[in-house]
């Protein structure tokens, strides 16, 4: 589980960065702008022509008011049309004569690169230029990425059913492998590396698909599933295990079963051939060095559903080649309709080898022509993902996880695993009492605590980053799963912070800033620590809007460490209760 070690060895840092989103949320003008509902993306970023990036494009208003700018802050300019083309790593305009490193276009309006089809927009698009290309990266709602997902994926699905399971894979993959371009800036490539998207053919009927199962994920243990999916599995799907490696393991819902309904559409069956020549040519391109003139082709070993797994390719001596590399050779090198899938007999006629095969793609999953046949005869999507992903939760929001209540006189516990989460109850009630104590401060109200059972879990109910350990809300503390965070040695700190938070956000005056807020918990956390630190921002509104709105977790814990050291001065010169005293009364004009 790769995300669970990022978050790990970023848990360390949870004190200074555990508390992104705290305070109340009616004065908190992050809580506002959150991108998402229960923890889901709205609006995802989509590099357009990843692979093929253009040289020149053309735009043309569409209707209404389109505009664009050369920078963030930059005034806007009308659009009517507008022609451009990259020089290196700076963006010509035909009726400019200024160079302009960026373009931020807005509006309704037609896009076109090259020779293809002009691409009809409403979403904003910024426009780069680097080594003589255009980068174009689209800022759309999600629901109209996974139209334009359908539009790539499906060809042209009949059932409507069918297609609503296609939307929920789709939209659980892009959840479950959402992290592969973050450091590229944005979220998702239009090429089948994360899904193919052809938003020149998204209609009504994809996007009222799309809409009808808005924010649909399907869940395991606490997790948006694998969802893996293909055009035509054969007969029998794969264990997900031979495509993912070993650190997907867990994944039960991605076992090999029999599959009776994409053979009832037939079509499954395949030949093709390559010659020998084209295929020790297309092997060497891949790093595979045949020894002397290739002279056969023989399977050695196949999986427990009939796929090859390992073949051995014979010259002068025979080698070992993965069934994955191999199919994967000619494809990249002579065509992938020539090896549709690795479920194929091989022989060896004159000068070429034969391959008699059935089914298309990886196996793994859904069988997008078994779906398209349970739907047409008049199965539900939800049966359609129930039989392709088995023991996974459909839902909106983290599903599969159940949760149960435990209450003390003056804490509530939200968890999945109540026997273990239990001593959380006494815990927080010792800890509050040590921060009343500490800052002669008085709580009146209760405590709610609810304790995720994963990561992603607590990623995508609370939209906070994977390296944020805890949250609060109001009087709501939630938490990363707390084994994590005693593993890391930093659960009780982390729930002090958060206490804190509750008690000095329950008294502060209105208006009192957020460095001294943040920069009070701190302190009062750690009264000896953080007066070392200071000068990262020039001047206090830098440092609030670092604080509201971060925009890396470097800068949030240099704007928490400013404001730890800020306040830390601020005690040494007039003591702890002058601290107090001020965030409930206000802090004095200097
Ligand atoms: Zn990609
Ligand atoms: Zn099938």
């Amino acid at each position: 589980m790769r995300r669970m070690c990022v978050a790990l060895s970023a848990l360390l840092l949870f004190w200074i960065a555990g508390n992104a989103q705290s305070s109340r949320p009616s004065k908190d003008a992050t809580n506002a702008t959150t991108n998402s509902v229960h923890g889901f993306p709205q609006t995802v970023r989509v590099r357009l022509w990843y692979l093929r990036p253009p040289h020149e494009l053309k735009l043309r208003a569409d209707a209404g008011q389109t505009r664009y700018r050369k920078c963030a802050s930059c005034a806007d300019i009308a659009l009517t049309t507008l022609a451009m083309r990259a020089v290196a790593s700076k963006i010509q305009i035909d009726s400019d004569k200024a160079d302009a490193s960026e373009l931020r276009v807005s509006g309704s309006f037609q896009i076109t690169a090259l020779n293809g089809p002009p691409l009809r927009e409403d979403f904003p698009i910024e426009i780069r230029a680097s080594d003589g290309h255009l980068l174009v990266t689209a800022s759309m709602p999600m629901e109209e990425y996974i139209a334009g997902v359908l539009a790539g994926e499906t060809g042209n699905f009949k059932s409507d059913e069918a297609l609503k399971a296609m939307a929920v894979a789709a939209r659980t993959y892009a959840m479950h492998f959402g992290s592969r371009h973050a450091v590229d800036g944005f979220d998702f490539c239009d090429s089948t590396h994360c899904q193919n998207l052809r938003l020149t053919d998204v209609d009504a009927r994809l996007r009222r698909i799309a809409g009808s199962t808005a924010g649909e994920v399907l869940w395991y243990d606490g997790e948006p599933a694998a969802t893996y999916y293909h055009a035509h599995c054969g007969g029998t799907t794969e264990d997900g295990h031979y495509i993912l490696g070993n650190d997907e393991q867990r994944a039960p819902y991605l076992k090999q079963h029999a599959d009776t309904y994409c053979v009832r559409s037939g079509g499954n069956q395949w030949r093709s051939e390559v010659s020998k020549r084209d295929l020790q040519r297309a092997l060497s391109a891949e790093g595979v060095n045949v020894p002397g003139q290739l002279r056969s082709v023989a399977v050695l070993h196949r999986t427990s559903s009939g796929r090859v797994e390992f073949l051995t390719v014979t010259g002068s001596q025979s080698i070992t080649v993965p069934a994955l590399t191999f199919r994967s050779a000619i494809g990249r090198n002579i065509g992938w309709d020539r090896l549709k899938s690795n479920w194929y007999e091989v022989r060896v006629e004159g000068d070429h080898v034969a391959f008699h095969g059935r089914g298309s793609g990886h196996g793994v999953g859904m069988c997008q022509t078994g779906a398209e046949v349970m739907g047409e005869e008049g199965r539900s999507y939800r049966e359609i993902l129930s039989f392709y992903y088995p023991g996974t939760k459909l839902g909106v929001g983290a599903q599969g996880t159940q949760w149960q209540q435990l209450t003390s006189e003056d804490v509530e516990l939200f968890t999945t695993r109540p026997d273990r989460d239990r001593a959380l109850m006494p815990l927080a009630t010792r800890l509050m009492h040590e921060s009343e104590e500490s800052t002669g401060l008085i709580y009146s109200g209760g405590t709610k605590l609810k304790v995720y059972p994963t990561v992603a879990a607590f990623r995508d109910a609370t939209g906070e980053p994977g390296w944020v350990a805890a949250s609060t809300r109001g009087h709501t503390i939630r938490l990363q799963p707390a084994d994590l965070l005693r593993d890391a040695g930093t659960l009780e700190s982390t729930l002090r912070h958060e206490l804190l938070h509750i008690l000095v956000e329950s008294h502060a005056k209105a208006g009192t800033p957020r460095w001294y807020r943040e920069g009070l918990v701190l302190y009062l956390a750690q009264p000896n620590g953080g007066t070392q630190r200071s000068g990262s921002f020039d001047s206090v509104a830098a440092l609030e809007r670092a604080l509201r709105a971060p925009v890396s977790e470097q800068e949030l814990r240099e704007a928490y460490a400013e404001a730890q050291s800020r306040v830390a001065k601020l005690a040494q010169q007039h003591g702890k209760v002058a601290l107090v005293d001020w965030l409930q009364n206000g802090l004095p004009a200097q």
